[in-house]
């Protein structure tokens, strides 16, 4: 390691990816202060409003077992093999993630996970965690970062260097924003999120437990993860106003009646539907984009700071992860912070805006595509295509869940040239399709991977 890069470091944010970093960085020797505005988990009940399960993959555990936490968090994870697709009238079906055993994506409770993180930096020596201390602004001229700690005190430390993990309403960006350093944006959806409980029956789960369940409806869906305790958190993701929308179910009864009339399945297993409809918070969903990450060696965003997404590809968590990762590598390299946290920025930037964009189209994928004859056929033809073109022709989904060898923006170029292939095959009834055409389509369009 170069004797000019400083050996100590502020993380601000102890959410998945700043907990996560503290534990690499302190396996590296760095000397880490790590500032959560929260609690300390370990004391108090998990935030409300926030999701309460996530969907994990490989570029996660990829990164948990870097840290060598993975033997702590294996207990908390539920193995999700497919899409259960609920549609109307009809017996659920599953649409397998994948055709291995081990293509699978893991149900994982937020707080449970970021515990396990947390405990585990807490127990390492060069990490001091400070709860209850809010960033409240950056002075990158004065090189000093601001904190108001439980009683509202507010102190300052030396600034450099700072990485800001503190999630999609990042105070750092904001401030740094305010100096003129970086510019950000934050894109929008018109449809917002909800959760909901289904509760366990006898401790026991009431839908089958080792899937991903959706119920697609064109404009909007419903989607449910298992949790430990037997219990599924349903998330449903609706317009914000409309004729279908949150504002339409404003009033009492509405979210009832909905319910039973889109999703009539799973309304005998929410018997608190109404209640909680009205009591748990409607969440905003969007996109961050903020140019540049980093402030000359001083600063530097990660995670959701940087580059928050939606969450219809399930890769929020993963994709801050996978930075976690990426910084952490670039650690083995004799650099300053300042070429460090640049080299970082070059490598990250279009892989996060590649997987931003294919959250986006995931999500017409999981509301309406998945019901889709055309869809079910294609990805039938994409999964004999990889079994005949192992490592070649791998399905884009599977490229972005289980192949963190392959880069998001290397996953979105392959993506785009396969669907051309596909349109080129499908038949358009049936599943049959020409395999010398196929061989000829691939070896022309599909370049072959490169090593990782
Ligand atoms: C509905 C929904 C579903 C999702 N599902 C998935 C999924 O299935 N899979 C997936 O991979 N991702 C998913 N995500 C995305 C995932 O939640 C985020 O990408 C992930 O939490 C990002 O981690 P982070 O550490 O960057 O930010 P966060 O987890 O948000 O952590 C930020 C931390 O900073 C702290 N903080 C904030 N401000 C300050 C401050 N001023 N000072 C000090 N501390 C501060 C917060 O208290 C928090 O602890 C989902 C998101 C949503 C909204």
């Amino acid at each position: 390691m170069s004797s000019a890069r400083a050996r100590s470091v502020n993380i601000v944010g102890a959410g998945l990816a700043g907990a996560l970093l503290a534990l690499l960085f302190a396996r590296r020797g760095l000397r880490v202060s790590l500032y959560e505005r929260r609690a300390d988990p370990r004391q108090t009940q998990p935030e409300e409003g926030r999701s309460i399960n996530l969907a994990l993959a490989a570029r996660g555990t990829r990164a948990l077992e870097r840290a060598g936490i993975m033997a702590a968090v294996r207990p908390l994870l539920i193995p999700m093999r497919g899409r259960m697709v609920h549609e109307p009238g009809g017996p659920p079906v599953l649409q397998p993630y994948g055709q291995r055993a081990d293509e699978v994506i893991w149900s994982v409770g937020r707080a449970a996970l970021n515990r396990v993180l947390i405990e585990a930096a807490v127990r390492h020596p060069d990490v001091a965690v400070h709860f209850g201390h809010t960033c409240v602004g950056v002075d990158v001229a004065a090189g000093r970062l601001q904190l108001r700690d439980a009683q509202a005190a507010v102190r300052e430390v030396a600034l450099a260097p700072t990485i800001a993990t503190d999630g999609a309403g990042s105070v750092v960006r904001a401030a740094l924003g305010r100096a003129g350093l970086l510019q950000s944006r934050e894109d929008w959806l018109d449809h917002d999120y909800k959760e909901l409980a289904i509760p366990a029956h006898g401790g026991r789960h009431v839908l089958e437990p080792e899937a991903l369940h959706i119920w697609p409806r064109g404009g909007f869906m419903l989607i449910a993860l298992p949790n430990l305790d037997g219990s599924f958190t349903a998330t449903l993701f609706l317009p914000r106003q409309g004729a279908v929308s949150f504002a339409a179910l404003a009033h009492p009864g509405a979210a009832r009646e909905f319910f039973a009339r889109e999703f009539p399945d799973v309304v005998p297993f929410m018997p608190e539907l109404s209640a909680q409809f009205a009591a748990h918070p409607q969440g905003q969903l969007g996109t961050v984009h903020a140019v540049p990450w980093q402030v000359g060696g001083k600063v530097l965003l990660l995670g959701d700071a940087a580059h928050a997404i939606v969450p219809f590809h399930g890769q929020g968590m993963n994709a801050a992860f996978e930075d976690c990762t990426v910084l952490d590598g670039l650690l083995d390299e004799p650099r300053d912070w300042n070429g460090l946290f640049a080299q970082f920025e070059a490598l990250r930037r279009a892989n996060t805006e590649a997987i931003a964009r294919m959250a986006v189209e995931n999500y017409l994928e999981m509301r309406d595509a998945v019901r889709d004859a055309g869809f079910v056929r294609r990805k039938a033809i994409a999964m004999a295509l990889e079994r005949a073109f192992p490592g070649r022709f791998i399905p884009r989904y599977s490229m972005v869940m289980f192949h963190p060898e392959i880069s998001y923006a290397d996953a979105l170029r392959r993506g785009e040239i396969q669907a051309g292939i596909l349109g080129e095959l499908d038949p358009g009834t049936g599943a049959d399709f020409d395999p010398a055409r196929a061989a000829a389509l691939i070896e022309a369009r599909l370049p072959a991977l490169r090593a990782a």
